[in-house]
């Protein structure tokens, strides 16, 4: 099982979890599947690789992940 880690920000000093960022827009890959489904893969595909983890409360992606110690 996978478990969101907690992050702390350098920018807001906030600790919580992550908020995942994607390029693009939903509707545009929307659209995309509707009017030509190739073309909504590679857009899927190119929103999946420019996802990034930002800061929930600041939207900073100056975040680090808090490291579990056992
Ligand atoms: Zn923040």
């Amino acid at each position: 099982m996978l478990k969101k880690k907690q992050y702390v920000c350098l920018n807001c000093n906030h600790i919580g979890f992550p908020k995942l960022t994607k390029k693009g827009s939903k509707k545009t890959e929307i659209f995309w599947w509707v009017v030509a489904t190739p073309i909504a893969i590679i857009y899927s595909i190119y929103r999946r690789i420019g996802s990034k983890k930002i800061c929930e409360n600041c939207e900073s992606e100056n975040i680090i992940v808090l490291a579990k110690k056992n």
